[in-house]
């Protein structure tokens, strides 16, 4: 514990482990943080309005249901109990239709779809009950100096040992590292609503392979499912721009019509692609988690399981790091995240780029390749159900949360 802890207007906070931003990544750390006994404040301004949903996949679920924050969201997820992929694109060389299962892996269910709102509420309200003190503004600045870091805010600073950047795409906190990162932007653009079906999606996922991108179909409790349409930027700001009986008509037609008539919900998102990977993963106090870190594209539901992964390798390495009495934002631990965390960030950025760059080739060939993989995919078993496995649970990264097991 640096200093003494005062939250008052021009006043200096101390904690151990400051963590920036209030996305699902960063309330995730703070949680583990805290359920682990370290001293955390959080920082975070009012989450914005998302009416995005996310399919937490298997590890991801249990990892929140080891924190506390499952049950509450339990009644408003839906389970993912099959995956269907269905090539609709006008190629000469078209993949078979494959349909995954959760049993085929002996799993009730691959995941759960849940909306971001819902998410976030939950955590925010364990983050409450474990009585993490929340500081509702936003980091203005963050400097290292060799005993601990400063976040500068508009009315008072924090002190720490460690900050995590959970600050999202433009992280301040990785700037302030002076860590560079990779950015490439697809030509792609992701719409994104909710809808009501006249048809029972019977907890299947439906993904349309297009030549523009997955038009994909995400179960939510009752007759509800969640859209991520991804197209050229034109075309998807044609439909954002549609009155809601259009948009629901053209949208049931992309869908052939397998969930019937369709009604659009209030809000609609639009989402330009992009795939971004920090050059590092942690420098100077400072550790980057979720997409401060890493972006991927909205494919195969990547993103913040990922980013949860991060949430939850960092609290395990943080707390056996002050269990030793080790200062956890010293360079030893940081570089313990860095590696313990690159090998499935890479191979996950890899596989989803290859999926979709594989989409949207023009070139014989690779649509060739890409059928003959899809086809092998479905036809043998031990493949089929390495990936499967792969998809839920990757080898490179079980955190201790992802197990069942505390931090
Ligand atoms: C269309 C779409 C669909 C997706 N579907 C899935 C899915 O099904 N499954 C999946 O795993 N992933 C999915 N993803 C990815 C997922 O949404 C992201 O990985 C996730 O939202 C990232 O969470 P985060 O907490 O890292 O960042 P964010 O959610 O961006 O949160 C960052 C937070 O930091 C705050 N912040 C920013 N600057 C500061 C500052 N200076 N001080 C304090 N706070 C700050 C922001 O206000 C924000 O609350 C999808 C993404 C898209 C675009």
């Amino acid at each position: 514990m640096i200093g003494a802890r005062v939250n008052a207007k021009g006043s200096r906070v101390a904690a151990e482990v400051a963590v920036v931003g209030g996305g699902p990544s960063g309330l995730v750390t703070a949680i583990a943080l805290a359920t682990a006994g370290i001293d955390t404040v959080l920082i975070a301004p009012k989450p914005e309005d998302d009416h995005r949903t996310t399919a937490l996949l298997a590890g991801s679920v249990t990892a929140l249901a080891t924190l506390g924050v499952w049950e509450t969201c339990r009644p408003l997820a839906a389970p993912l109990v099959s995956i269907r992929i269905v090539d609709d694109t006008r190629r000469l060389l078209r993949a078979p239709e494959i349909v995954f299962t959760a049993a085929e892996i002996g799993l009730d269910a691959f995941g759960y779809n849940i909306e971001n709102r819902h998410l976030i509420g939950a955590l925010y309200e364990r983050a409450r009950q474990l009585q993490i003190e929340h500081i509702a503004a936003p980091a203005l600045a963050v400097t290292c100096d060799r005993a601990g870091i400063t976040i500068n805010l508009a009315e008072n600073e924090v002190r720490a040992r460690l900050v995590v950047g959970a600050d999202g795409q433009h992280s301040l906190c990785r700037t302030a590292a002076g860590i560079a990162s990779d950015r490439r932007t697809y030509p792609q653009t992701a719409l994104t609503l909710n809808l009501e079906h006249g048809r029972a999606h019977d907890n299947t996922t439906t993904e349309f392979h297009t030549e523009r991108g997955p038009f994909t179909l995400v179960p939510l409790p009752g007759r509800r499912s969640s859209l991520v349409c991804v197209l050229d930027p034109s075309a998807a700001a044609e439909l954002f721009a549609m009155n809601d009986n259009d948009l629901a008509a053209d949208l049931e037609r992309r869908a052939h019509s397998l969930l019937g008539p369709m009604r659009v919900e209030p809000g609609r998102g639009l989402f330009p692609l992009a795939v971004e990977t920090a050059r590092s993963f942690a420098r100077d106090r400072i550790a980057l988690v979720g997409e401060a870190a890493h972006v991927v594209p909205p494919i195969g539901a990547q993103g913040l399981n990922l980013g949860l992964r991060d949430a939850a390798t960092l609290a395990e390495i943080v707390a056996d790091a002050q269990r030793r009495s080790v200062d956890v934002g010293s360079s030893g631990v940081l570089a313990h995240y860095e590696t313990s965390r690159l090998a499935d960030v890479t191979s996950r950025r890899l596989a989803i780029d290859l999926l979709n760059r594989s989409l949207l080739a023009d070139f014989l060939p690779v649509q060739g390749i890409r059928g003959l993989s899809l086809f092998l995919i479905d036809r043998v078993g031990p493949l089929r159900r390495a990936l499967m496995r792969e998809g839920v649970a990757p080898a490179a990264s079980q955190p201790r949360l992802m197990r069942g097991e505390m931090v």
